[in-house]
């Protein structure tokens, strides 16, 4: 049975091979958010366009300026103003954060190593070459790529576009990824179940973390546990850029969703992995679409759709998988798990004093969304590790939505 690594591996190994590039789309630096980008973006100029004051103060030569020494102030620069006149030598100008430093000035000195007295500026203390100013073109030059396909768009890089002008950005769609929930126990989240039947709480889960990954989620309701309603369902998924479905992949007799695969053609590339919860997780493409059959349970459904489906949805999107967000944290509590399989145990990370402390929390297993929604991470027990001492460094998987 392949570890999570090599099950998540797989799956970036064989989406990887196939992949085209993406469907893309014109959107606004507004709407961009999450969008992975497929066009280069240039400067339109030098930046900074000018050598830019980094503090208020006063533009000097440095080599004037010593401990105790004053220099006439002929003038100020504001953020914006257009400077034509070059500093002549003996004098200052009071210059503004932003504003544009004046030929012949080579630093600015802060206005609180000042002081003031009519036109005359006193300095406290010696000027450096440079210090306060922002050279022009030392950020980026004319011309220059500044962001590259493939990238994903944050507010860093939504604000370095706008910088330059490039206000509408070609960027990859959204991968389509169709949702598709099996068992004949399962209703609609807005009907009232039966005593013995249960709310479609995990197509609303997939569908928060499809977008998360960035993906458009395609909810396309529940399949009864017969091989043709599956199928008539399954062939409508893979109309879209990938399929997830949940339940229906354990042993009981109707666990039917890998056989419905298999009759419409699927080549699967695992399907168990050696983690709890999650175990009878499977992979494969079908028609040339990538589809999961992700366990039932709330929390398995969770936490494989983060080990092996979001990683998906990133090559769909043109971008590269990006890691697992692990992080090491001290564990407060002891912990004994049967080892063979790694485990992923909803946990809470806390960061007291700058070192992150976790502990798991207490649940009823993978069907325990309570203590997930109380969980902002998941403790991460490796697979030969059975006792797990307090005070040791463990991993932890991020939740990113919460945390
Ligand atoms: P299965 O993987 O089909 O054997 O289902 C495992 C467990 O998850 C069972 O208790 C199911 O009732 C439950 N389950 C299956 N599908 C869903 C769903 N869409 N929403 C919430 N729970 C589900
Ligand atoms: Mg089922």
């Amino acid at each position: 049975m392949l570890s999570y690594e090599q099950a998540r591996n797989r799956v970036i190994e064989e989406i990887g091979k196939r992949k085209g590039p993406p469907a893309t789309t014109i959107a606004s630096v507004w709407d961009a958010l999450g969008l992975v980008l497929a066009q280069e973006v240039r400067t339109d100029r030098e930046y900074p366009p000018f050598d830019r004051s980094t503090r208020d103060g006063y533009a000097v030569r440095s080599k004037e300026v010593l401990p105790g020494a004053a220099l006439k102030c002929v003038g100020e620069i504001k953020a914006g103003d257009t400077v034509s006149e070059a500093l002549a030598a003996g004098t200052c100008l009071q210059i503004m954060t932003g504003a544009a430093a004046p030929a012949g000035a080579d630093a600015v000195v802060m206005i609180e190593h000042t002081s003031r007295d009519g036109d005359a500026v006193r300095f406290d203390r010696a000027a450096q070459p440079g210090q306060n100013i922002v050279p022009r073109g030392s950020e980026a030059a004319a011309g220059e790529t500044i962001l590259k396909p493939g990238g994903r768009l944050g507010y860093a890089e939504l604000a370095l576009a706008a910088q330059v002008g490039a206000v509408q950005l070609q960027c990859a769609k959204r991968p389509r990824v169709a949702i598709l929930s099996t068992g004949d126990e399962v209703v609609l989240v807005d009907e009232t179940p039966g005593p013995f039947q249960i709310r479609n709480s995990n197509s609303v889960s997939l569908a928060a973390q499809v977008r998360i990954a960035g993906g458009e989620p395609i909810v396309l309701g529940n399949a009864a546990d017969r091989i043709e309603d599956l199928g008539e369902k399954i062939e409508r998924g893979l109309k879209e850029d990938a399929l997830v479905l949940s339940g229906g992949v354990s042993m009981g007799k109707y666990d039917l969703v890998e056989s419905a695969l298999k009759a419409m053609g699927a080549e699967f590339f695992f399907d168990a992995v050696a983690i709890r919860p999650g175990r009878p997780a499977v992979f494969g493409m079908c028609q040339g679409k990538p589809v999961f059959g992700l366990p039932g349970n709330p929390v398995s459904t969770m936490v494989t759709f983060e080990l092996f489906v979001a990683p998906a949805i990133d090559l769909l999107s043109g971008a590269e998988a990006r890691a697992l967000p692990l992080v090491e944290a001290r564990l407060a509590e002891a912990l004994k798990e049967k080892p063979g399989v790694t485990h992923f145990l909803p946990a809470r990370v806390e960061w007291r004093g700058g070192i992150p402390e976790v502990k798991a929390l207490k649940w009823q297993g993978s069907g325990d969304i309570a203590a997930l929604a109380k969980a902002n991470c998941f403790l991460v027990v490796p697979a030969d590790r059975e006792i797990i001492e307090a005070g040791v460094s463990v991993s932890v998987l991020l939740r990113k939505d919460v945390v």
